[in-house]
């Protein structure tokens, strides 16, 4: 394995401290150094960028995006052990790392930020699709990061990507694509990690959109979508009864049957949709 630095290999860095994996944490760490700098790149040039990274664990991503040229890292663990191997790393690379010890949904990280801040992270499973939703849905968009490049089970992360008509396709989907572009950048086999996780993961790379793709009220598309989605077998019509006693009409005026099921429907009409939906309250509240 060719050293990125000249900090001692992870295995190295795991064994001298004693840094057995905790499941309930998520702890499944990725030990080669080229394969943790190639996920680095695929967030772009860091050079100019602070980085917030969560779960940095014994650093080998942290690692790979200081040896890319990441401006600042800013690693958020909440398990104590990894501190004396990050300090090491903080230690090779003066001024550029900072790690807080703590819950990563509960730090306030914005104060330790300077834009642009890009995020990259192999998230937890247990706390990842949770950080995803919230980096998603900030008071006001644009957010505080320019991009996501963040690492998950494969399936979530074809959850993120999908498109109409594929089994993965639903609220996930459409929250992401409402506002970034997101693609998948590289597949990795349980084996890349220590220990194996069961499933595959995937690396996401989602960048911000300056203004959201169709215009709607985020929280009436959220609104919509659950119920949509959360009867996903049933047709428009009933699984959106709750809307209001003319919500076939609603369907129709956005160009969608009534009769259609959500994993048919494109984001673009859902967006129409939440249009038809707002301008008839609107249109009561002046009455
Ligand atoms: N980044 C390392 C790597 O790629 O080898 C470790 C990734 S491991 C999948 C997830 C890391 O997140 C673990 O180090 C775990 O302790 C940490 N973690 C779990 N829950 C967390 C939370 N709520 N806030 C911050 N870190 C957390």
């Amino acid at each position: 394995m060719a050293a990125i630095d000249g900090l001692p290999p992870l295995r190295d860095v795991i064994c001298n401290h004693g840094l057995v994996a905790k499941k309930k944490l998520g702890q499944n760490f990725l030990l080669d150094l080229n394969l943790t700098a190639k996920i680095a790149r695929q967030a772009g040039d860091l050079s100019g960028c602070d980085v917030l990274e969560i779960g940095p664990g014994p650093g080998g991503l942290t690692r790979g995006l200081l040896a890319e040229g990441a401006r600042r890292v800013l690693a958020i663990e909440k398990d104590p052990r990894f501190l004396p191997a990050l300090e090491e790393i903080s230690a090779a690379y003066p001024d550029r790392l900072q790690v807080i010890n703590g819950d990563a949904l509960e730090v306030d990280i914005l104060s330790h930020l300077t834009p642009p801040i890009r995020v990259v992270a192999n998230l937890p499973y247990n706390v990842g699709t949770e950080l995803l939703v919230r980096w998603l849905t900030p008071k006001h968009w644009p957010p505080f990061w320019e991009s996501l490049t963040l690492m998950f089970q494969k399936e979530v992360a074809e959850r993120i990507v999908a498109k109409p008509q594929s089994e993965h396709y639903g609220r996930l989907a459409l929250l992401v694509q409402w506002r970034c572009e997101a693609k998948i950048v590289l597949h990795l086999p349980p084996e890349a990690f220590i220990p194996a996780p069961k499933v595959h993961s995937a690396v996401v790379h989602l960048t911000r959109l300056a203004e959201p793709r169709y215009p709607a009220d985020g929280a009436v598309l959220a609104q919509i979508t659950a119920m949509a989605f959360n009867q996903r077998r049933k047709m428009l019509r009933s699984s959106l009864k709750r809307i209001g006693p003319d919500i076939e009409e609603k369907l129709m005026a956005a160009g969608i049957a009534p009769t259609a099921r959500a994993e048919e429907i494109s984001l673009e009409s859902f967006c129409t949709l939440v249009r038809e939906v707002t301008s008839g309250l609107t249109k009561k509240g002046q009455t």
